[in-house]
């Protein structure tokens, strides 16, 4: 990690929303949480409290629960036209783009990312992606069905569907990319014409909480979108669990997923998950090196490897693994560590000290089973939570840091010789979000895109997003698709209208 680290002038805006606590927004008002309590929210390239957040609890929650449902049922916005809806969404879009350097800076502070790539990165994906929903308002479309009901002979129907909003959503966001997780999660439901609590993580919930002041300020009825933060197990929990809530979308552990499915179960909401990965990158000897050991490094690394996505089991084919190990190893030694807000910072600290901690265990359990890093391996300075871009060899399939996800900067390399093993050993996992495959053969290609289990394939690339593609895991990855049409299915219900002529 560089010692002289330059950073950036923190934005007057910024300092002045980091200096007062920050409240819950219910049915369009800043309230205290019911509770008067607050918790910190840290800088985590310092360990230092960055700003004092309201701590919702199940009776803020409850109330934020009966603001959607009112805005729902009898607000403004069950009157609204799609075109209404839309352009809402787009003038959100717009104060987005117009508060961007805002944004990057609270992104940074409150995650730890380099600034630099939220400024190119999380604020405009998420501009777009509020952009790209906004088209879709007036694009949810049901069909006209032609049927013949063979009971009824002689009779003539008319028969269509309707796409209509499933209802009050929850939301439950996590801390790797606050901001654009928000987007993802705020652009379909607002477009189909749900209304919305959402919880933001509790490690993150700044660039949440300034984005409600947009929402406010954009024009939304109160009630639509009302931000609830708070701890997952009181706030998070007593989301998923309300019998009140139609629809509970979630990004986060698998671990948690499973827990807000059986919270779901009491009134058998509709869920989706967004959960966990150990994304297989294959890299064949037919490969343009040139690209792919940036390319790799970069699948691993971006985001402090704190991506669910992230190209976590490297396999290489014999015959160039040790020059594609060696390649790896030399771009993550060129990797400028740092605090997020200096602008040269290619790699910022994790998340937080739980995190680091968890990170380092599983450091410790691959060296126990006989990992060996190739470069890292090791915390990084001692303030903030940071820790080395590391490249592990020696790794086997069974071991700990194979299987789990360690979601820190941590590739576990492997040699490969047959193109079918590797393949099964890409999809032994209980995971299936992402894969990519580096070849210049174009057939093996497509065939190998074909044979992976995991919801996102890249071919000569990797951590490729857009908001037209759709995103979600095969296996335990989660359920459904967020992004791209897809996303649609997950507020819309169908209904089936039949008309007797
Ligand atoms: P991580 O383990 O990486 O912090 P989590 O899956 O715990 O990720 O967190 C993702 C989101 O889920 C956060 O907003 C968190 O507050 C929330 N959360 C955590 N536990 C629960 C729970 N039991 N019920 C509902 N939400 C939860």
């Amino acid at each position: 990690m560089s010692t002289a680290t330059v950073e950036i002038p923190t934005h007057q805006t910024v300092t002045t929303f980091l200096d007062a606590p920050r409240k819950v927004l219910i049915g369009g008002r800043w309230l205290e949480a019911a509770s008067g309590k607050t918790f910190p929210t840290y800088n985590p390239a310092t360990g230092e409290v960055l700003a004092q957040v309201a701590e919702g609890n199940s009776t803020d929650v409850d109330r934020a629960v009966t603001a959607a449902r009112n805005a729902f049922e009898s607000g403004p916005w069950r009157t609204f036209t799609a075109s209404e809806r839309g352009r809402l969404i787009w003038k959100l879009a717009d104060l987005v783009e117009s508060h961007l350097e805002e944004f990057a800076q609270l992104e940074s502070l409150d995650n730890g990312k380099p600034v630099g790539v939220a400024r190119v990165a999380d604020v405009p994906l998420a501009v777009d992606l509020f952009r790209y929903m906004a088209g879709w308002s007036t694009k949810i479309e049901g069909h006209t069905i032609p049927i013949s009901v063979p009971y009824m002979p002689g009779a003539r129907y008319l028969a269509y569907t309707l796409r209509e909003p499933v209802g009050v959503v929850a939301q439950i966001i996590p801390w790797n990319f606050p901001l654009l997780m928000a987007a993802w999660k705020l652009g379909p439901a607002l477009a189909a014409g749900c209304t919305v609590v959402l919880k933001p993580a509790e490690q993150t919930p700044l660039s949440a909480l300034r984005l409600g002041e947009l929402i406010c300020e954009a024009g939304f009825p109160d009630g639509v979108v009302n931000i609830v933060p708070g701890y997952g197990e009181t706030a998070g929990a007593a989301l998923a669990a309300h019998p009140d809530v139609d629809k509970v979308a979630f990004t986060g552990s698998t671990e948690v997923g499973k827990l807000i499915l059986r919270a779901a179960a009491g009134n058998l909401k509709k869920v989706s998950l967004e959960l966990g990965g150990k994304s297989p990158n294959i890299v064949c000897k037919d490969a343009d090196l040139e690209a792919s050991i940036p390319g790799v490094a970069s699948a691993i690394f971006f985001n402090q490897g704190q991506c669910c996505c992230a190209g976590s089991r490297l396999f290489v084919e014999k015959g160039i693994f040790d020059k594609v190990v060696a390649g790896v190893a030399e771009e993550a030694k060129k990797i400028k560590v740092g605090p997020g807000m200096d602008p040269a910072t290619q790699m910022g600290p994790l998340v937080s000290d739980e995190q680091q901690r968890r990170v380092l265990g599983y450091l410790e359990s691959g060296f126990s089973e006989g990992a060996k890093a190739v470069v890292g391996g090791r915390k990084l300075g001692d303030k903030g939570y940071f820790v080395e871009p590391t490249v592990l060899v020696n790794t086997t399939q069974t071991m700990k840091i194979m299987q789990e996800e360690i979601f820190g900067p941590v590739v576990c390399a492997v040699p490969f010789t047959d193109v079918g093993k590797v393949i099964q050993a890409a999809n032994d996992s209980i995971y299936g979000l992402a894969a990519a495959v580096w070849t210049r053969d174009v057939g093996n290609a497509h065939r190998i895109a074909a044979e992976l289990r995991a919801g996102s394939v890249w071919v000569n690339c990797y951590n490729i997003f857009d908001a037209a593609l759709p995103f979600g895991g095969y296996k335990q990855s989660g359920w459904g698709r967020e992004m791209g049409h897809d996303a649609l299915e997950l507020y819309t219900e169908v209904k089936a209208v039949t008309v007797q002529l």
